[in-house]
């Protein structure tokens, strides 16, 4: 800015503080720094329970991190390869809406292949990474106040999701008695006339728990009875280890009400990929196109050519780390077990387990900070994925066995005390 505009200089003085000034032969520069103005939606806006631990292990060292939802493996360098000769192949350029079609072919032939589930690649939309999905679909399906049921304990984002897309989001309690699945008697406290869908999520992050055949085609008749569509989320289909993955789209007249969300971030390790796959009803999808062609317009060309060749190649190796998963929750369960004041269930699916710890007579929130600056073991609380999950931590293992069994001897030395 020139010296002398005086004028400019007094409006920046309005706006905001005036931090450094200095000059070059004629002119003098003033570097204003405006405090900007937050919408006012975001004013009152918290970091969430997660964050602030993810906030808090920043600036700690040493800490024994069991609080990361991804896996600690690398992608295959095969898989990484199909992605590097895309590029030299010439994709490029902007990707179908869609999703390029053998992406979305490799998709259906996956879930054909691993569930019994049949979908034209029509209705498969390639997203970016999971996270997108229930942002677009609310986008395609929320009508201002319209209600969205979230089973508790719930993954966090979805209820940002449904607000910011004009939804309410109405948590239903449910209980580890039930196995943390809905009872016919939690569902129908929670319904009402606004209710337009409910989220379903087995196998469930945080509770790591499967929800049974019988379990999932009572809700599937609640779901038919009040006339509402499903946005079941089976990102870890691939991580089983009681009974079977039940899709919830292959019961008995779902297909046409279920969304069914998955994606390659926790089967094929390929979180920073970004890459995420719906299958849907055709309207759904079509909209989706539109929602997306003023958001992202398509997912990154390299990372959806190695998704289809990781859906394609890879069911060998997913097997083998859903072992490991499962040998690893095993342990840790075994060692949670023998400390004084917690209980914890088997494992059964993704690679989360979710520890009772209301027996220390601590709540959630005290034992995860308590146990982060005494122990400096990093879990999440449960009561951060709703008010059913108070009492309970969210352990992820996601560590090699020897990282696991160190945080384990160092959070049974802090529950002795
Ligand atoms: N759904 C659930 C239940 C998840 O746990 C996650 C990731 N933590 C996602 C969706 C999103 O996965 P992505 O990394 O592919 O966006």
């Amino acid at each position: 800015m020139r010296t002398g505009a005086g004028n400019a200089l007094e409006i920046r003085k309005e706006r905001g503080k005036l931090e450094r000034v200095y000059t070059a032969q004629y002119y003098t520069f003033y570097v204003a720094v405006v405090n900007m103005e937050l919408a006012k939606k975001f004013s009152e806006q918290k970091p969430s329970g997660m964050v602030r631990v993810f906030q808090a292990i920043e600036k700690m060292n040493d800490v024994l991190n069991l609080s990361i939802g991804e896996p600690d493996f690398v992608t295959e360098p095969d898989i990484v390869d199909a992605g590097a000769k895309a590029a030299k192949n010439g994709f490029t350029h902007y990707p179908p809406l869609q999703g390029y079609l053998d992406v979305r072919e490799a998709a259906c032939a996956y879930w054909e292949r691993h569930h019994g589930f049949k979908s034209s690649p029509d209705n498969v939309y390639i997203s970016v990474g999971g996270l997108h999905i229930p942002w677009l679909a609310f986008g395609a399906l929320l009508n201002p106040g319209d209600e969205v049921m979230l089973i508790e304990p719930y993954f966090t984002p979805y209820e940002a999701q449904i607000r910011g897309n004009g939804g309410v989001p109405v948590p239903v309690k449910t209980s580890e008695e039930n196995n943390f699945a809905p009872t016919l008697d939690e569902l129908e406290a929670a319904v009402t006339s606004r209710t337009r869908g409910i989220i379903l999520n087995y196998p469930g992050n945080p509770s790591g728990r499967v929800a049974t055949r019988k379990q999932l085609e009572e809700i599937a008749k609640f779901v038919e009875a009040h006339d509402l569509f499903v946005l079941s989320d089976e990102i870890y289909e691939s991580m089983v280890f009681k009974g079977e993955h039940v899709c919830f789209a292959n019961i008995d007249g779902m297909k046409e009400r279920t969304l069914l969300a998955s994606g390659v971030s926790k089967s094929h390790c390929m979180t920073g990929w970004r890459v995420g796959y719906l299958f849907a009803p055709q309207n759904v999808i079509n909209t989706m196109c539109v929602l997306s062609s003023f958001q992202t317009y398509g997912v990154n060309s390299l990372s959806q050519k190695a998704a289809a060749y990781a859906m394609n190649t890879q069911d060998e190796k997913v097997k083998a780390r859903a072992k490991i998963f499962g040998e690893r929750m095993k342990a840790v369960e075994k060692r949670l077990n023998a400390m004084k004041g917690v209980k914890c269930h088997p494992a059964e699916g993704a690679f989360y387990l979710f520890p009772d710890i209301s027996g220390t007579g601590m709540t959630s929130e005290d034992f995860t900070w308590r146990l982060l600056n005494d122990a400096k073991v990093a879990v999440l609380p449960g009561n951060a994925f709703g008010s059913s999950g108070e009492g309970y931590l969210r352990i992820a293992c996601t560590q090699s066995m020897e990282v696991l069994m160190m945080s384990m001897d160092r959070m049974e030395e802090f529950c002795r005390h």
